[in-house]
């Protein structure tokens, strides 16, 4: 599956994001980047929200792993 704008490859974290931030429905998803642009926010400030969310268990998004985690602050 590919960004709806730019192209680039998603992964289980973009879908989720998309999901989460604009339309729980949706069948076509942004890339982070271009969800961050969407939604006027800077991309340190969408991977901290989406970090968050993660951490919350929200089932959007695939579970936190070991690699995940140490980008926490
Ligand atoms: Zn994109």
């Amino acid at each position: 599956m590919n960004c709806m704008r730019c192209g680039a490859v998603l992964d289980g974290i973009d879908v989720g994001a998309h999901r989460k931030l604009i339309n729980r429905a949706a069948k076509e998803f942004f890339c982070r980047n271009c969800l961050a642009n969407e939604l006027g926010w800077n991309r340190a400030y969408l991977d901290q929200t989406v970090l968050r969310f993660r951490r919350w268990g929200c089932t959007l998004f695939p579970p936190l792993s070991a690699e995940d985690s140490k980008n926490e602050n």
